[in-house]
């Protein structure tokens, strides 16, 4: 048997970020967006446990570790411990969200990882306690599971679904060099050391999403790490203005970055954008939202 999960790369619509905690995490008030752009992850049987990633020609494969540090390598150990059983399967990843991107591609891998291997291994784990065991994990990973639009709390992990009835279209531009999240924080630690305890609250991209305009959302669109993304990444700056002079409603930085997002009208006007940023960046990607979350798309 094999069984193929699909997971989707996260968008925060608003991060709005909090003083770090005692535990040393940020607390977040975001709302996510899945959008479509999503790895696959594929578990079949093997008597001991392998891991293989797959990744297009426009990533660098030795971004992705595979020596058993990959975060579907922690999944996997995860649940079989939860089970007591040994953790026996060979894994494929074949990505397409960026690596370091801000887009939780690491997250939507292990959350692929829990749904694929809960059900190679018959285990039928309730839903609570997948998204208990994903917490675990990571941040980012419940909402991997739960995708469409919902409101994240805590450091992320604690996830509401949220109406989103409409389509929003996005282009999508990876940058070839990473950002790493924890030291993206560091520099928002340093030019906020006055940062609220509560984190900014998302009133108003939540009102703007409920009016299905494009134009509102692109106006309620908030992201606290963008200063700090920008502050270590000064290209992606001009990026965003390039983006905005191609006829996007807006430009804004992927969660820590540095992937950059523009959201667009409509299909066609993404397209447009994407065509004329094109000239200027080899990798611009189109994707839509909400998308579903961690969702089998292969049983046999
Ligand atoms: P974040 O959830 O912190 O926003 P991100 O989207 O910026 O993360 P990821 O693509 O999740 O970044 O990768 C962060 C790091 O995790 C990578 O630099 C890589 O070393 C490590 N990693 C472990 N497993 C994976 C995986 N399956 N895919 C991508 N990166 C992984």
């Amino acid at each position: 048997m094999t069984v193929t999960v699909r997971a989707p790369a996260k968008i925060n619509l608003h991060l709005g970020v909090g003083a770090p905690r005692d535990d040393g995490f940020h607390p977040l008030v975001t709302v996510y967006q899945a959008v479509g752009l999503c790895d696959d992850v594929t578990a079949a049987p093997s008597p001991g446990w392998t891991l293989g990633v797959t990744v297009p020609d426009w990533m660098d494969a030795d971004d992705v570790p595979v020596t058993g540090d990959n975060i579907v390598d922690r999944a996997g150990r995860l649940l079989a411990r939860r089970h007591g059983i040994p953790a026996r399967a060979a894994v494929s990843v074949t990505k397409a969200i960026p690596v370091a991107g801000g887009m939780a591609g690491g997250s939507a891998d292990a959350a692929a990882a829990l749904v694929a291997l809960d059900r190679l291994w018959h285990l039928e784990t309730p839903d609570d306690d997948l998204l208990a065991l994903a917490a675990e994990l990571g941040s980012d990973v419940p909402f991997a599971l739960l995708g469409g639009t919902a409101l994240g709390t805590g450091r992320g992990e604690l996830v509401e679904p949220v109406a989103d009835p409409s389509t929003w279209w996005w282009v999508v531009v990876p940058s070839a060099q990473g950002l790493s999240t924890p030291a993206v924080y560091r520099r928002f630690d340093e030019i906020h050391p006055d940062a609220p305890v509560e984190p900014p609250d998302a009133d108003t991209t939540l009102a703007a999403l409920a009016t299905g305009d494009p134009e509102r959302l692109a106006g309620a669109l908030h992201n606290d790490l963008q200063e700090a993304a920008l502050d270590l990444r000064p290209d992606l700056a001009d990026l965003l203005e390039k983006g905005r002079r191609a006829g996007a409603l807006r430009g804004i930085v992927s969660g820590s970055g540095p992937t950059c997002l523009f959201l667009a009208d409509d299909a066609d006007a993404a397209r447009n954008v994407a065509g004329r940023l094109s000239a200027h960046h080899d990798v611009v990607l189109v994707a839509n939202g909400p998308v579903a979350g961690a969702h089998v798309v292969t049983y046999a």
